[in-house]
């Protein structure tokens, strides 16, 4: 197996690192964890990336989930074309924002109101403001290993397998900002019980990704989302789901859907914005009326409900909608999840594969992985050189052993065909 040249990417890279911090946007795009250079992407075409030394790799990260019907697809792509020929920008209400606004309540009743914003991450920071408005109350709890963006008060995660005063991630981040965030092992019943009979009063919400997607994939266990939604219940907090990745992904109705346990309040992005920067929250009537201007609780965006944004969002859940795009790209992923396994079966290493709807992932770990204690106890430096091997034989690979992997509509049977053959390969030469 020959090397790929990445003299460009390099190039780029080392440019780069002088104009932003680790040359990237966003940190794990540095590479840090697999080594090696960072591609720098020329183009995307459906299923695949092609890297500006014209290298071509099947795309599983599919810019971390939002891309359903793969790069560039035309119904999208047109969408966007013609909607900025008509402007980028209003700073005034426009009907797209009515008509996805519909389209997603159509697929999440329980969002009886919803706003958009720009990410993920002002999604999960506006909706802990709203529960703790709507509560009255301070603490918010979340799990170890789960992510909810980098706002502040979220940056943080339990630092033994106990209940503890959420201590932050991240230097910048005063110890007074997280003091009120509880952070506890996702999958955990015990915990959480103990947690709200010390605390229960004083809790505002609970997150959750209900299927975790940010260590890795990992399921809830039976009955556990139900029993966060008895608890919250019981004690007065509010449930919020964070489906910034598995919404319209897992099931085309969500995590909600899918586990039949109806959250207050939602937070989605990534999909519902087709690849453009967005974001929107939503919940109960009854707690969004506390946001502006219904309510006193403030949250404003200049940009927030983009007209482009919402064009390509729209244009991609119709086409989602209107034809067997799911289906197909849930197919992929269990058939790239069973490729994984019997690749790493045949060269004797141990795995963990799982595939829910149109996402999948893998642990290279022998014991099945349930919280974020045992993701942390995978093979780490087995992940960064399988990662190389993939990406010289085509296929690429979310560049961190705790990411989850996306599949599209554009990934066909001959596409996964392609994959399978590299990672048998891959994993031979482990
Ligand atoms: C990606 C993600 C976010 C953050 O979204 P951004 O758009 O990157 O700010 C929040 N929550 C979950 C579950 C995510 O996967």
């Amino acid at each position: 197996m020959t090397e790929l040249s990445t003299t460009r990417s390099e190039a780029l890279f080392s440019e780069a690192q002088h104009l932003m911090p680790g040359g990237v946007s966003s940190p794990v795009r540095a590479f840090k964890s697999v080594g090696g250079v960072p591609r720098f992407i020329e183009r995307g075409e459906g299923p695949y990336l092609v890297d500006v030394d014209g290298n071509r790799y099947i795309d599983y990260v599919l810019s971390f989930g939002p891309l359903l019907l793969g790069h560039a697809p035309e119904a999208v792509t047109r969408a966007v074309a013609e909607q900025a020929a008509k402007g980028s920008s209003y700073g005034a209400p426009s009907p797209l924002e009515v008509d996805l606004a519909e389209t997603i309540q159509g697929i999440y009743p329980s969002m009886e109101r919803l706003r958009f914003v720009n990410s993920g991450t002002e999604g999960a920071m506006s909706a802990v403001r709203a529960a703790r408005a709507y509560t009255g109350r301070d603490k918010v709890v979340k799990f170890d290993g789960h992510y909810h963006g980098h706002a502040d008060l979220l940056l943080a995660k339990a630092g033994s397998g106990v209940a503890t005063l959420g201590l932050p991630d991240s230097p910048g981040v005063p110890a007074a900002v997280t003091a009120d965030t509880l952070v506890v092992p996702f999958n955990d019943e015990a915990t959480v019980r103990e947690l709200f009979e010390r605390e229960g009063e004083h809790i505002a919400a609970v997150l959750v990704e209900p299927i975790a997607g940010n260590m890795g994939l990992v399921r809830p266990r039976e009955g556990f989302l139900a029993f966060l939604r008895e608890i919250t219940e019981a004690h007065g907090a509010l449930l919020v789901f964070d489906e910034v990745m598995v919404g319209f992904r897992v099931h085309p109705g969500g995590a909600q859907a899918l586990y039949g346990v109806t959250p207050d309040v939602t937070n989605l992005g990534k999909v519902i914005g087709g690849g453009l920067p967005v974001g929107a929250y939503g919940g109960r009537a009854e707690v969004m009326r506390l946001m502006a201007p219904d309510g006193p609780v403030y949250q404003a965006g200049t940009l927030s409900g983009n007209p482009l944004a919402m064009a390509a969002g729209l244009a991609l859940l119709r086409e989602a909608q209107s034809s067997d795009a799911w289906q197909l790209a849930a197919d992929a992923a269990r058939q790239t999840a069973e490729a994984i396994q019997s690749a790493a079966d045949a060269a004797g290493v141990p795995v963990q594969t799982d595939a829910v709807g149109a996402m999948f992932g893998f642990f290279l770990n022998e014991q099945p992985v349930t919280d974020y204690a045992s993701a942390a106890t995978s093979d780490t430096a087995t992940f960064a050189r399988l990662h190389k091997l993939l990406l010289d034989r085509g296929v690429y690979l979310p560049p961190s052993p705790f990411e989850a992997c996306f599949t599209s509509s554009a990934h066909t049977p001959e596409v996964v065909a392609e994959a399978a053959e590299a990672f048998r390969s891959a994993f031979a030469a482990l």
